[in-house]
């Protein structure tokens, strides 16, 4: 017989931390250290490197496509720990010391002077937490990061709604105030003399009210309106995430959850929305893949949210692809479905399923 979502047997090994008792019957401190607790080992990392840097395409609420840049910075861990988040992986547990961010988009920037896709217009600094937590970015570095980032059009970065506060004013007052280096002025791509939009992007997550508060992110959705509320009063452009089919969410529920995730981050000023697949391999939801019924989305379930969030026509809506093998079950038509969903990502259309005779997939429609 299945057991009912949410109760959680820890192994016997960890029962001593929590003996006797499921994720859900802990407090809010008691869930973060269940979830610490079945964390791997990770090494550690120079927080002077960033952890990944890439350009690709992603369509403007123009209907531009904007080569961007993305430039995954190592960071100090979140101070929040999210059922779901496996970030921490990338993360160190130290504060980060002033010099540090800069010199790791400056290496980024570097290392991605060119760029196949012509000049790079945008650019994406998520730190695998909170961009204006303090012990992640220091506010010292603010001005000396701003003057790595003048002549892109738009900067984006990530931040927990709990922390959308004056820094952001801080760091978009330091955008407007910093000129590039002489030595920056020279490289091509980045001549354009102009001054970055700034954009903050917020994990909504779910709607869905217990499931929100059961993935300990220790916010409600009326923190994630007023952060919302603060960005739009001050003309900073918000972009939101959203999961699908996260735990404590029934599964024959996960569309109706998603697209309700969509509404609302839309009604809020959304730009745009990415939607993200849960994935295990955090320790935390494996556990809970182990214990319950839950279970991560098939790939089915992401194409159908995003033909769903599509067809709102309520803004751009993004699949997060990354890692997205995992999700499929089929090897043969996995190729074409990744290229199916990278392509409406781009034209922001819904474009006929692959059929497959390997899986069945869309046979019958
Ligand atoms: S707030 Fe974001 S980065 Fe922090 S633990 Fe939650 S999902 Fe991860
Ligand atoms: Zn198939």
């Amino acid at each position: 017989m299945s057991k009912p979502l949410g109760h959680v047997e820890a192994p016997a090994a960890r029962n001593a931390a929590v003996p006797g008792r499921g994720y859900l019957e802990l407090s809010a401190s008691g869930r973060s250290q269940w979830i610490r607790e079945r964390r791997a080992p990770r090494p550690t990392f120079d927080v002077r490197i960033p952890h990944r840097a890439f350009v690709e395409l992603e369509r403007s609420a123009a209907g531009e496509l904007l080569p961007t840049l993305t430039v995954l910075l190592r960071s100090r861990e979140c101070p929040w720990h999210c059922l779901m988040c496996d970030l921490w992986k990338s993360t160190v547990s130290h504060p980060i010391p002033p010099g540090a961010v800069p010199a790791q988009i400056d290496a980024a920037l570097t290392r991605q002077a060119t760029s196949a896709y012509g000049r790079v217009r945008q650019i994406k600094l998520y730190n695998s937490g909170s961009f204006f937590d303090a012990g992640a970015v220091p506010p010292s570095d603010y001005h000396a990061i701003a003057r790595c980032l003048a002549g892109f059009e738009r900067v984006i970065v990530e931040c927990h709604p709990k922390l959308v506060n004056r820094r952001a004013l801080q760091f978009r007052a330091s955008l407007f105030e910093s000129p590039p280096p002489p030595e920056r002025a020279a490289i091509a791509w980045r001549r354009a003399a102009v001054i970055p939009q700034l954009e903050v992007a917020l994990g909504l997550e779910t709607v869905h009210p217990a499931a929100l508060d059961r993935l300990n992110k220790r916010m409600t959705l009326d923190d994630f309106r007023r952060a919302a509320d603060f960005l739009r009063a001050h003309q900073i452009a918000l972009r939101v995430f959203v999961l699908v089919q996260p735990p404590f969410v029934p599964e024959d529920e996960a569309l109706e959850w998603v697209e309700r995730s969509l509404n609302c981050a839309f009604e809020c000023g959304a730009t745009a929305v990415s939607i993200i697949p849960t994935r295990l391999g955090n320790g935390a939801l494996d556990d809970l893949a182990r214990t319950t019924r839950f279970s991560p989305p098939k790939l089915q379930t992401l194409e159908s949210a995003f033909d769903r969030g599509l067809a709102l026509s309520r803004g751009r809506v993004f699949a997060d692809l990354w890692d997205i093998d995992r999700f499929s079950s089929c090897p043969t038509c996995l190729p074409a479905r990744r290229e199916r969903l990278s392509a409406m990502n781009l034209q922001q259309t819904v474009t006929p399923p692959i059929r497959c005779a390997a899986c069945g997939h869309a046979a019958h429609r």
